[in-house]
């Protein structure tokens, strides 16, 4: 599935980084990144629970 991320909604809390480290990380100026745009097998199930973890409902999975 593919991860989108509304940057106009993040406040870069980190909170996905903390479910799917592999997925979500805050650079050094707090501005999220995503280390890919889709998910795999191994990282489906973090990327869903970074998804329901995300106050701000950022992160949606296209093709879900
Ligand atoms: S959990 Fe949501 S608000 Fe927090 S850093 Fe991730 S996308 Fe941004």
């Amino acid at each position: 599935m593919r991860i989108k991320v509304d940057f106009d909604l993040c406040e870069s809390n980190a909170l996905c980084e903390a479910m799917a480290p592999d997925v979500f990380e805050l650079d050094d100026d707090d501005y999220l990144q995503l280390k890919q745009e889709e998910t795999t097998p191994e990282d489906v199930a973090d990327v869903e629970r970074a998804v329901a973890a995300c106050p701000r409902a950022a992160i949606t999975l296209e093709g879900a």
